[in-house]
Protein backbone atom coordinates (compact mmCIF):
# COMPACT_ATOMS: atom_id res chain seq x y z
CA UNK A 1 0.00 0.00 0.00
CA UNK A 2 1.60 3.54 -1.10
CA UNK A 3 -0.77 6.18 -0.08
CA UNK A 4 0.21 9.02 -2.61
CA UNK A 5 -0.81 12.73 -3.08
CA UNK A 6 -2.59 13.35 -6.17
CA UNK A 7 -5.13 15.17 -8.47
CA UNK A 8 -7.96 12.86 -8.36
CA UNK A 9 -9.21 14.69 -11.70
CA UNK A 10 -5.39 13.42 -13.25
CA UNK A 11 -6.16 10.06 -11.69
CA UNK A 12 -9.61 9.65 -13.53
CA UNK A 13 -8.48 10.97 -16.86
CA UNK A 14 -5.55 7.91 -16.59
CA UNK A 15 -8.54 6.02 -16.29
CA UNK A 16 -10.78 6.90 -19.15
CA UNK A 17 -9.92 4.16 -21.58
CA UNK A 18 -10.08 1.18 -19.35
CA UNK A 19 -13.10 2.72 -17.98
CA UNK A 20 -14.56 3.14 -21.59
CA UNK A 21 -13.66 -0.57 -22.57
CA UNK A 22 -15.44 -1.76 -19.37
CA UNK A 23 -18.68 -0.49 -19.82
CA UNK A 24 -18.84 -0.81 -23.79
CA UNK A 25 -20.15 0.56 -26.67
CA UNK A 26 -24.05 1.27 -25.48
CA UNK A 27 -22.92 3.42 -22.52
CA UNK A 28 -21.94 7.02 -22.67
CA UNK A 29 -19.05 7.90 -20.28
CA UNK A 30 -19.11 11.80 -19.32
CA UNK A 31 -16.43 12.68 -16.85
CA UNK A 32 -17.25 16.57 -15.22
CA UNK A 33 -13.71 17.52 -13.18
CA UNK A 34 -14.43 20.10 -11.00
CA UNK A 35 -11.50 22.88 -11.23
CA UNK A 36 -8.75 23.26 -8.94
CA UNK A 37 -9.43 20.09 -7.51
CA UNK A 38 -7.43 19.83 -3.86
CA UNK A 39 -5.00 17.19 -3.45
CA UNK A 40 -5.80 14.22 -2.27
CA UNK A 41 -4.02 11.14 -0.30
CA UNK A 42 -4.49 7.76 -1.77
CA UNK A 43 -2.97 4.06 -3.06
CA UNK A 44 -3.63 4.72 -6.72
CA UNK A 45 -4.67 1.01 -7.23
CA UNK A 46 -7.09 1.19 -4.77
CA UNK A 47 -8.66 4.68 -6.55
CA UNK A 48 -8.33 2.33 -9.40
CA UNK A 49 -10.19 -0.76 -7.99
CA UNK A 50 -12.86 1.81 -6.25
CA UNK A 51 -13.38 3.46 -9.56
CA UNK A 52 -13.77 -0.03 -11.68
CA UNK A 53 -16.28 -1.63 -9.40
CA UNK A 54 -18.69 0.95 -9.72
CA UNK A 55 -18.45 1.33 -13.28
CA UNK A 56 -18.98 -2.08 -13.42
CA UNK A 57 -21.69 -1.84 -11.23
CA UNK A 58 -23.18 1.02 -13.28
CA UNK A 59 -22.85 -1.01 -16.52
CA UNK A 60 -24.49 -4.08 -15.27
CA UNK A 61 -27.55 -2.08 -14.49
CA UNK A 62 -27.56 -0.44 -17.83
CA UNK A 63 -28.34 -3.75 -20.44
CA UNK A 64 -29.42 -1.48 -22.84
CA UNK A 65 -27.24 1.51 -22.14
CA UNK A 66 -27.10 4.79 -20.71
CA UNK A 67 -25.03 6.99 -18.94
CA UNK A 68 -22.21 6.86 -16.77
CA UNK A 69 -21.21 10.11 -15.39
CA UNK A 70 -18.22 10.75 -13.11
CA UNK A 71 -17.82 14.18 -11.79
CA UNK A 72 -15.19 15.72 -8.95
CA UNK A 73 -15.56 18.66 -7.14
CA UNK A 74 -14.23 20.30 -4.36
CA UNK A 75 -16.45 20.45 -0.69
CA UNK A 76 -15.62 23.05 1.96
CA UNK A 77 -15.94 22.16 5.82
CA UNK A 78 -19.28 24.56 5.37
CA UNK A 79 -21.01 22.97 2.46
CA UNK A 80 -19.65 19.03 4.49
CA UNK A 81 -21.11 20.60 7.48
CA UNK A 82 -24.58 21.47 5.96
CA UNK A 83 -25.01 18.12 3.58
CA UNK A 84 -25.17 16.31 7.47
CA UNK A 85 -24.62 12.87 6.20
CA UNK A 86 -24.27 10.30 8.82
CA UNK A 87 -21.57 10.60 10.56
CA UNK A 88 -19.66 12.92 8.25
CA UNK A 89 -17.61 15.42 10.31
CA UNK A 90 -17.54 19.08 8.50
CA UNK A 91 -14.08 19.23 7.04
CA UNK A 92 -12.53 19.88 3.70
CA UNK A 93 -13.10 16.65 1.28
CA UNK A 94 -12.71 16.23 -1.82
CA UNK A 95 -15.96 14.77 -3.58
CA UNK A 96 -15.90 11.97 -6.56
CA UNK A 97 -20.14 11.19 -7.90
CA UNK A 98 -20.17 8.01 -10.12
CA UNK A 99 -23.67 8.09 -11.22
CA UNK A 100 -25.48 6.01 -13.80
CA UNK A 101 -29.39 6.20 -15.23
CA UNK A 102 -29.59 2.41 -14.40
CA UNK A 103 -32.32 0.88 -12.75
CA UNK A 104 -31.87 2.03 -9.43
CA UNK A 105 -31.62 0.10 -6.39
CA UNK A 106 -34.68 -1.00 -4.65
CA UNK A 107 -35.47 0.41 -0.91
CA UNK A 108 -35.63 -2.64 0.81
CA UNK A 109 -31.52 -3.66 -0.51
CA UNK A 110 -30.48 -0.20 0.45
CA UNK A 111 -28.87 -1.00 3.25
CA UNK A 112 -27.48 -4.51 2.24
CA UNK A 113 -25.55 -3.46 -0.79
CA UNK A 114 -22.06 -2.90 0.80
CA UNK A 115 -22.12 -6.36 3.08
CA UNK A 116 -19.91 -8.75 1.65
CA UNK A 117 -21.94 -11.56 -0.82
CA UNK A 118 -24.62 -9.45 -0.86
CA UNK A 119 -25.73 -9.33 -4.56
CA UNK A 120 -28.84 -9.93 -7.05
CA UNK A 121 -26.87 -10.87 -9.88
CA UNK A 122 -27.17 -14.36 -11.46
CA UNK A 123 -24.60 -16.88 -9.74
CA UNK A 124 -21.34 -16.29 -12.07
CA UNK A 125 -22.24 -12.58 -12.87
CA UNK A 126 -21.23 -11.17 -9.43
CA UNK A 127 -19.58 -12.64 -5.80
CA UNK A 128 -21.17 -9.34 -4.00
CA UNK A 129 -17.51 -8.32 -3.35
CA UNK A 130 -17.57 -5.49 -5.44
CA UNK A 131 -19.01 -2.55 -2.94
CA UNK A 132 -17.79 -3.96 0.53
CA UNK A 133 -14.50 -3.51 -1.35
CA UNK A 134 -15.26 -0.10 -2.43
CA UNK A 135 -16.41 0.83 1.20
CA UNK A 136 -13.55 -0.79 2.99
CA UNK A 137 -11.08 1.29 1.20
CA UNK A 138 -12.76 4.60 1.27
CA UNK A 139 -12.87 4.29 5.33
CA UNK A 140 -9.39 3.05 4.97
CA UNK A 141 -8.74 6.42 3.01
CA UNK A 142 -10.24 8.16 6.10
CA UNK A 143 -13.36 9.41 3.57
CA UNK A 144 -17.23 8.20 3.50
CA UNK A 145 -19.48 6.90 0.99
CA UNK A 146 -23.30 7.71 0.30
CA UNK A 147 -25.84 6.04 -2.00
CA UNK A 148 -28.55 7.72 -3.73
CA UNK A 149 -30.73 5.71 -6.30
CA UNK A 150 -34.39 6.12 -7.69
CA UNK A 151 -35.94 2.52 -8.85
CA UNK A 152 -35.97 2.82 -12.84
CA UNK A 153 -34.14 6.41 -12.86
CA UNK A 154 -30.47 5.64 -11.53
CA UNK A 155 -27.98 5.55 -9.04
CA UNK A 156 -25.44 7.55 -7.59
CA UNK A 157 -22.54 7.22 -5.50
CA UNK A 158 -20.85 9.85 -3.39
CA UNK A 159 -17.16 9.42 -2.27
CA UNK A 160 -15.70 12.13 0.29
CA UNK A 161 -11.96 11.86 0.36
CA UNK A 162 -10.41 14.10 3.01
CA UNK A 163 -8.00 17.12 1.44
CA UNK A 164 -4.92 16.23 1.66
CA UNK A 165 -2.96 19.04 3.59
CA UNK A 166 0.92 19.81 2.54
CA UNK A 167 3.44 19.05 5.08
CA UNK A 168 4.56 22.34 5.67
P1 LIG B 1 -22.03 -7.70 -7.38
O1 LIG B 1 -21.84 -6.62 -8.39
O2 LIG B 1 -21.03 -8.79 -7.52
O3 LIG B 1 -23.45 -8.20 -7.30
P2 LIG B 1 -21.51 -5.56 -5.50
O4 LIG B 1 -21.03 -5.57 -4.08
O5 LIG B 1 -20.67 -4.83 -6.47
O6 LIG B 1 -21.71 -7.06 -5.92
O7 LIG B 1 -22.98 -4.96 -5.52
C1 LIG B 1 -23.98 -5.52 -4.67
C2 LIG B 1 -25.38 -5.32 -5.24
O8 LIG B 1 -25.72 -3.92 -5.19
C3 LIG B 1 -25.58 -5.71 -6.69
O9 LIG B 1 -25.82 -7.09 -6.84
C4 LIG B 1 -26.79 -4.87 -7.09
O10 LIG B 1 -27.98 -5.46 -6.64
C5 LIG B 1 -26.59 -3.60 -6.27
N1 LIG B 1 -25.97 -2.51 -7.04
C6 LIG B 1 -24.70 -2.05 -6.90
N2 LIG B 1 -24.46 -1.02 -7.73
C7 LIG B 1 -25.60 -0.80 -8.41
C8 LIG B 1 -26.00 0.14 -9.43
N3 LIG B 1 -25.16 1.06 -9.89
N4 LIG B 1 -27.28 0.06 -9.89
C9 LIG B 1 -28.14 -0.86 -9.41
N5 LIG B 1 -27.84 -1.77 -8.46
C10 LIG B 1 -26.58 -1.75 -7.98
MG1 LIG C 1 -20.13 -5.41 -8.44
Amino acid sequence: LRPQVLDLGDALSDLTMLLRRLIGEKVKLDLVHGRDLWPVKVDVSQFEQVIVNLAVNARDAMPDGGKLIIRTANVTSEEAGKLAYKGMPAADYVRIEVADTGTGIPADIRDKIFEPFFSTKEVGKGTGLGLSTVYGIVKQTGGFIYVDSEPGQGTSFHIFLPRHHAEA
